[in-house]
């Protein structure tokens, strides 16, 4: 694809390759730019090759995390089943409450359901163990999960990448520089992984999971979630997932285990499974689960420039210091493949009109708590 040695200019350049850096590649390139997206490793080396990549909406009562995830999920839908039909699998999902308590907490969160559902009895799902659905369940008919391969070379179809690239950005002459490429735009979409540009006010925490792969003849055209995810059987293979570890002194070995164990008890058709493929790796999130998206701001001369900001000061890109032409994208938590494509658009299309992004996902946010409050927050 290149030449070895020569050096090569880009407008933007995208530093990391997991779906959160081909979705911002592939709505950049769509602003008419040249982009390189490039990984320390390669495509989808992190999360994002590890996700069951199951597309499902948020309950809650409303707040502004339940809207922004259900936007990005509708879009989502709309985008992968337009986009890569081949690796979009619209299967629907169950979510079943995990006990009674469960049970009375969805119940409460029924009136602000804004995605089509209804509430469904075991009489309807033969395939899930009837003691499991005691408390009866939501149906999502829309829910769906896609192939995370698929999509990301689909997405990056025509997209110029390299992989092996870890040297730290540095910005030079009006460009950033990475090795032998340049370009006066990055976008750092490097996960849970410490950031190459130092940003103080943020923080970026990993959480490690792990899903498997079973081949099973088990009939699952439905896809469920209770305290585990498992997905409807497509072509002999069921995904389950996840684990979330936190102070967990298990192996990796014992949470697959129990992993299998909770699938085989929610869907008894799975006893005859046998384990294919074991995948990990770390979700990366930042303190109030919002995603992040937007331009980075120069904290020392932010701090010098403003001091302690009012309350609701709320800046345009232009409003503070920036490290030039340096945005992120990522902290998708758990949801990586339903905010992608809406949140790498947003991104996208606040770079090329130089108008600022949603400020729910704007890193900006962090900023004024860091110079009100300092890292304490
Ligand atoms: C077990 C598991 C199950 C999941 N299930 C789902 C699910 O069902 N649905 C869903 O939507 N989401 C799911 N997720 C979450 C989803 O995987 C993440 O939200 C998403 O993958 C994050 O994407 P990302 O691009 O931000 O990060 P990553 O995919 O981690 O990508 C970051 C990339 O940056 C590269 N990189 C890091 N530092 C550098 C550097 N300095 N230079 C160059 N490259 C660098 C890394 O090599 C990596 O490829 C799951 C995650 C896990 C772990």
């Amino acid at each position: 694809m290149f030449s070895r040695s020569a050096p090569a200019r880009y407008d933007t350049i995208v530093a990391g390759a997991g779906i959160a850096g081909v979705s911002a590649a592939y709505w950049l390139g769509r602003t008419g730019r040249r982009v390189l997206l490039l990984d320390k490793k390669g495509l989808l080396a992190g999360a994002s090759g590890a996700a069951g990549a199951f597309l499902s909406p948020r309950l809650g009562r409303g707040g502004d995390l339940q809207q922004i995830t259900n936007e990005a999920y509708r879009f989502a839908l709309a985008f992968y089943s337009r986009t890569v039909p081949e690796a979009f699998f619209q299967k629907g999902l169950v979510r079943i409450p995990k006990d009674r308590r469960d049970a009375q907490r969805f119940s409460g969160f029924e009136p602000f359901i804004d995605i089509p559902h209804r509430r469904v009895t075991a009489a309807e799902y033969p395939h899930i163990a009837a003691a499991a659905m005691e408390e009866g369940a939501f149906y999502f008919p829309d829910a769906a999960f896609v192939d995370p391969m698929t999509v990301a070379r689909k997405l990056t179809e025509g997209v110029e990448m390299a992989w092996g690239v870890q040297r730290p950005p540095r910005y030079e002459g009006g460009l950033w520089r990475l090795g032998r490429f340049s370009a006066p735009e990055l976008v750092l979409a490097t996960g849970a992984d410490p950031l190459p540009v130092p940003v103080p006010y943020l923080r970026i925490g990993g959480l490690w999971g792990e899903r498997v792969d079973l081949r099973s003849e088990a009939d699952i055209p439905v896809s469920l979630h209770r305290n585990i995810s498992v997905s409807a059987n497509i072509d002999g293979t069921v995904r389950v997932g996840a684990t979330h570890v936190r102070n967990d002194t298990r192996s990796e070995i014992e949470r697959i285990n129990r992993l299998i164990v909770d699938a085989v008890a929610l869907v008894p058709g799975l006893s005859d499974q046998r384990l294919v493929r074991i995948y990990a790796g770390y979700r990366s999130s930042v303190a109030d689960h919002f995603p992040l998206a937007g331009p980075l701001a120069d904290a020392a001369a932010a701090k010098e420039a403003l001091g302690v900001p009012r309350r609701g000061f709320s800046p345009g890109p232009e409003d503070l210091p920036r490290i030039r032409g340096c945005y992120i994208i990522g902290g998708f938590g758990g949801r990586g493949f339903v905010f992608a494509p809406w949140i790498g658009k947003m991104l996208a299309d606040s770079i090329a009109s130089n108008e600022a992004v949603d400020p729910r996902v704007s890193p900006d946010r962090f900023l004024l708590r860091y110079l009100r409050r300092g890292m304490k927050s």
